[in-house]
């Protein structure tokens, strides 16, 4: 049984999704105490308990403590069956995070798999659906893991109801590591505005603010289409791709916050990570550890990356892939950012 200290490093969700995960890929149970004991309302909330649920349902997984507000989980996968699921949300829990949850074990499974998840698929600290797509995605298909998404509604916090689908293929024994330390030369640029419920002009003004900053115009500053009935949210979306790689930049409007303030957090952030040349930004840095760990176990390589910054995110979550997996996690800086490499242990 391994333990795990939920409160350790960041402390976070992340902790708890990264644990199921390896926990289904291995066969391996664990008990978590203290989950989330730094946060102002620590334990489980219902965004985490879905992703409980959820990872229980497709490994018939034996489970105790899955309870709003528990601090303490005990968890024992069974055999991860491939199939159709469905997993609705409730209270705009974050579909994506949930995505993250099940999709390595799915991938290591011995056929496709189906998923539609009801809930947000833009919120605030996860990952918004289009970073998943173009950032995350493509990188797993890279490491041999084939894998469609589709964005079938948009889902905004309070409200939730969005939608996404995911189509994730059995990678059987193709899982193979590969280096990313460049993202090499700019092939494309844009920026969109997501403001369902909200007026054209709030979405305007955004956009300018942000193409003046950044010294954009015309079609890569994009007011996006959205349905009726979406939303009321909105999310302004920055996306570089470049020659390796895609990153996608996020922030979200709300009450209180004008629309040029929204547009300038952005600027700054887009421009923090156009001033260096590491391959990764800070979240893809966190996120790409747990599919690299599983392809350099399965395939007994090593390989590494680069990124701009090691958030406590990232080493938190490599301090519970190291609990699960035999592999070795080293970093160093290089150049303006840091290289991270991993090694069979
Ligand atoms: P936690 O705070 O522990 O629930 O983990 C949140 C996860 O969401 C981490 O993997 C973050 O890197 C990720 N995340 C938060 N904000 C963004 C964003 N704007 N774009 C991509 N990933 C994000």
């Amino acid at each position: 049984m391994i333990e795990i200290d939920g409160a350790a490093g960041e402390g976070g969700g992340q902790i708890l999704r990264s644990a199921l995960a390896l926990s289904m890929c291995t066969g391996q149970p664990f008990a978590m105490l203290r989950i989330r004991a730094g946060r102002a309302r620590p334990g489980l909330m219902r965004q985490h308990l879905a992703c409980v649920h959820a990872a229980a349902a497709i490994c018939g997984a034996q489970v105790q403590g899955a309870e709003l507000n528990s601090q303490a989980l005990h968890f024992t996968p069974g055999p991860v069956r491939a199939g159709e699921y469905r997993f609705v949300i409730a209270s705009a829990g974050s579909c994506t995070l949930l995505l993250q949850t099940l999709w390595p074990a799915l991938m290591l499974a011995d056929g496709e798999s189906r998923l539609a998840l009801v809930g947000g698929t833009h919120n605030p600290a996860a990952p918004p659906f289009h970073f998943l797509e173009r950032s995350y995605a493509p990188l797993l298909r890279r490491l041999g893991a084939p894998c469609e998404l589709q964005l079938r509604r948009l889902g905004f916090y309070p409200a939730g109801g969005g939608e996404i689908s995911a189509v994730l293929g059995p990678a059987g024994d193709r899982l193979q590591p590969f280096d990313l330390e460049e993202r090499g030369a700019l092939v494309a640029n844009r920026a969109e505005c997501f403001a369902p419920g909200l007026p054209r002009s709030v979405a305007q003004r955004e956009l300018d603010r942000l193409g003046q900053a950044l010294g954009w115009a015309g079609e890569q500053l994009q007011v996006a289409a959205v349905r009726q009935n979406e939303g009321p949210g909105n999310a302004l979306l920055v996306t570089l791709d470049h020659e390796h790689l895609s990153e996608v930049f996020t922030q979200f409007g709300r009450k209180g916050i004008s629309a040029e303030n929204v547009a300038h957090d952005l600027a700054c952030e887009v421009r923090r990570y156009q001033a260096r040349q590491a391959a990764l930004g800070a979240h893809l840095a966190d996120q790409w550890a747990l599919p690299l760990a599983l392809a350099v176990w399965r395939s007994g390589h090593g390989a590494s990356y680069t990124c701009t910054e090691l958030t406590p995110h990232a080493h938190s979550n490599f301090a519970v892939i190291a609990q699960f997996l035999p592999v070795r996690f080293s970093t160093a800086a290089a150049g303006d950012g840091w290289r991270v490499s991993l090694a069979p242990a």
